[in-house]
């Protein structure tokens, strides 16, 4: 099921394999506001640069599923949006 729309140029994101399924994580550039908690969770996933989160790996790492998954829960404004 897909969960964010990937042709917004607002958006920025990253495609994921796991176990065959393919997951999408989009960091929201309009709702972002830089606070840094999902790269402080999932540093493998996440860094903030120019006050904004981007995704940084591609496909993301298997053992860091969990804390992506985590960091997608903690975000206080819900900028970022997952896809499996
Ligand atoms: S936790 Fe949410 S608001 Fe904070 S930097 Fe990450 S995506 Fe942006």
């Amino acid at each position: 099921m897909i969960v964010a729309n990937l042709s917004s140029p607002r958006k920025r994101g990253s495609i994921f394999f796991k176990k065959g399924i393919i997951m999408r994580v989009i960091v929201d550039e309009e709702t972002c506001t830089g606070c840094g908690v999902c790269a402080e969770t999932c540093p493998e996933v996440f860094e903030t640069d120019d006050d904004l989160a981007k995704v940084i790996a591609d496909p993301v790492p298997e053992d860091a599923e969990d804390s992506c998954r985590e960091a997608v829960e903690d975000c206080p404004v819900e900028a970022i949006s997952i896809q499996d």
